[in-house]
């Protein structure tokens, strides 16, 4: 068994399986059209970027199998990423399109889809370790931006157990915030990208290209001189 096939049979959090096997389809598609198991991340595997967002969407991820594919908040944000030159193309429409990632890697916090958009502490505990696999594999990492203070906490955690953070306090998310961890990589906050925050102009794409121009850069080294926390 591969860690893909573990990862996407995995059944540890029941209120989450329940959630993603459960899910109304969108008018016209039936249930077999809908991925509903735990979503991989995807992206390239020598990337020194890597997004880590909240948990798949109803009809986006969990519907295609793959990080931010189908709904509003991938809509956002691959036309985005394919401006800066880290997509292949700009539209992710399933997983069968043809996207490529280059020097990024997109994955989650939580690999399953949670009543609410809102996971619960339990199951960012449970997800974690999954989360840890993901960034270990990118042996070139340098560079963790975090979508939305769920993920940025959960990350927290997970680095603060692999002692490559302090004070948890001391890395307040907010759009844009960097940190410089103890290994010399960085840790960057932004909004997540999802409709409402579109919507409400929380996010707009200038804000975002903003985060990822400042991600390549903190991968280029640009800013390596910058205090040690
Ligand atoms: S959220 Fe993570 S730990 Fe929980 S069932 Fe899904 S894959 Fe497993």
């Amino acid at each position: 068994m591969t860690p893909v096939d573990g990862l996407i049979n995995c059944r540890r959090c029941p209120r989450l399986v329940l959630q993603r096997e459960s899910v109304a389809p969108r008018k016209g598609l039936q249930s077999e059209d809908y991925w509903n198991r735990p979503v991989p991340g995807f992206g390239d595997p020598a990337a020194r970027i890597c997004l880590v967002g909240l948990a798949p969407g109803a009809h986006g991820a969990n519907r295609t199998g793959r990080p931010f594919t189908g709904d509003g908040a991938g809509d956002f944000m691959y036309p985005l990423l394919y401006r800066a030159g880290l997509a292949s193309q700009p539209e992710a429409l399933h997983a069968g399109d043809g996207l490529e990632l280059n020097d990024i890697y997109i994955t989650n916090a939580v690999k399953c889809l949670p009543p609410e958009n809102k996971p619960v502490a339990a199951e960012f505990t449970a997800c974690r370790p999954l989360l840890a696999e993901d960034l270990a594999v990118l042996k070139r990492l340098r560079v963790i931006i975090t979508l939305g203070s769920g993920a940025h906490t959960s990350v927290l955690h997970l680095l603060k157990t692999e002692g490559l953070v302090g004070r948890l306090a001391d890395y307040r998310f907010g759009h844009a915030a960097s940190y410089r961890l103890a290994d010399g990589r960085w840790l960057l906050s932004s909004y997540h990208t999802s409709r409402y925050n579109v919507q409400t102009r929380r996010i707009s794409p200038a804000m975002f290209l903003d985060v990822l121009a400042l991600a390549k850069d903190l991968a280029d080294g640009s800013h390596d001189d910058a205090d040690l926390r």
